[in-house]
């Protein structure tokens, strides 16, 4: 986008900026073009800038400073996916670039971006999304250096990230910025990560510990003395101290778990599966807990996850005007436009189960499905486009056969987390579509 498209649009000034390490494609299959639609479908008015030049801020700065925040994706896969093959050697196409140019992102272009956004205009917000910062939220495997790296909230200079799909969220946070609302103190919504520091940490851990330990002393004196009298007000008072901390970090623990920390994991590779298995089994809208993970200069907190969309809204989203197309800028086509341009989604969300995939780390398994109107609506305008041959080329979302299926337990207990739903036949709770 550049400064004119901002003008001749009537605006003298942006809410929020989207970064993307994509060439920009208005088309429902692009994270980013999603993120901006929703946002501008909500009243802001949304700037993007794709594939900027890295080496100094001054990409960064060519839409002038955003009202509200920064958004940054590294695209739609990880950077370091898009630019080395599995042997680490660099690709020689970049299917999200025009003309499948490569070297237009840097590996770890998530980092990089904020660090360019920071030196630009350093009190901006910086909220992270996309499969990059979603993927590497807690302290992970690092395939480029072998290495167990910390969170990417603990690499960034930014203040939140959004993980799995983040319309609500991303909408949720713009609006409040725009009510006055410090991004400091935005720590409820889910489906976001953010930090708090060490020294707030072992205050919360040093209330649940003086809390365990005042109500075991206090049973053992009342044992001792074999009565129920009522306690000194010096010991009063200790105890409602004691108890305020408490209760605050009470209510925490009660809504928060915490999984072994990045010094642990990146030493040991038990701590670093059972860290996984433990924050893999909160991944439920409805039933899971958020997640702490303490790092040595910051504590890495995920509330639990956003619900997934209902279908009203998921028609909603899927029907926003995109045009289908890349911007007109591009001298070249973007590979991975001519992939998808005469596909669509139907649906989001995997009950799969696979090992090796991580689907349910980002769009969760519950199912969200759009309804069969709104897919038919939007079959129909693909065979009105100019370029149309007569085939539309994929109907489908992670596992095409999903569409519309559902379970009587999803509503009260999310999906199960066990491998359950597919076997044996007679355990499945599953519900088919109806027509
Ligand atoms: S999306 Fe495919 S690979 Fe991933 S969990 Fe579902 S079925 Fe398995």
């Amino acid at each position: 986008m550049s400064p004119e498209e901002v003008k001749a649009r009537g605006w003298k000034e942006l809410d929020i900026i989207l970064i993307t390490g994509d060439a920009y494609v208005d088309h429902s299959s692009f994270g980013t073009a999603i993120i901006g639609r929703v946002l501008e479908d909500a009243g802001f008015r949304v700037g993007i800038i794709a594939q900027p030049k890295w080496d100094n801020p001054e990409d960064f700065k060519k839409l002038g400073k955003p009202r509200l925040f920064f958004s940054v994706s590294a695209g739609n896969t990880d950077s370091m996916v898009s630019n080395l093959t599995p042997g680490l050697k660099p690709r020689d196409k970049d299917a999200y670039s025009p003309g499948g140019e490569t070297g237009l992102r840097p590996n770890r272009a998530v980092i990089i971006y904020s660090n360019r956004i920071k030196e630009a205009f350093p009190e901006v917000p910086i909220v992270l999304g996309g499969i990059e910062a979603s993927l590497r939220r807690f302290a992970h495997y690092d395939y480029l250096s072998d290495k167990v790296r910390q969170s990417i909230l603990a690499d960034a200079p930014a203040d939140l990230v959004v993980y799995g799909m983040g319309e609500l969220q991303i909408v949720e946070i713009a609006k409040r910025l725009q009510a006055g609302e410090d991004i400091r103190e935005i720590r409820d919504i889910p489906g976001t990560v953010w930090k708090m520091e060490v020294k707030a940490w072992k205050e919360l851990k040093k209330g649940k510990k003086t809390a365990k330990e005042q109500n075991g002393q206090e049973q053992d004196k009342r044992e001792q003395k074999g009565e129920r009298e009522s306690i000194s007000t010096a010991e009063g008072m200790a105890r409602d101290v004691a108890e305020g901390v408490a209760e605050s970090s009470g209510e925490f623990f009660k809504e928060y778990i915490e999984i072994p920390s990045f010094s642990e994991v990146s030493q040991d590779k038990a701590d670093f599966a059972n860290a996984f298995r433990k924050y893999f089994m909160e991944q439920n809208p409805v039933t899971g807990k958020g997640v702490v993970q303490p790092h040595p200069k910051t504590v890495i907190v995920q509330n639990r996850p956003m619900r997934p969309l209902t279908e009203a809204e998921l028609d909603h989203v899927y029907e926003l005007p995109f045009t289908g197309e890349a911007h007109p800028f591009y001298p070249e086509p973007i590979p991975a436009l001519e992939m998808v341009k005469f596909s669509l989604t139907t649906h989001r969300g995997c009950f799969g189960g696979c090992a090796f995939c991580a689907i349910t780390q980002h769009q969760g398994r519950m199912i969200a499905s759009r309804s069969i109107e709104s897919v038919l609506r939007e079959a129909k305008k693909l065979t009105e486009k100019p370029d149309f041959k007569g085939i539309i080329n994929g109907v489908g979302g992670p596992t095409a056969n999903m569409y519309a299926m559902g379970c009587k337990s999803w509503e009260k207990k999310g999906a199960c987390l066990d491998k359950a739903c597919l076997y044996p036949v007679s355990y499945t709770h599953l519900t088919l579509p109806t027509n």
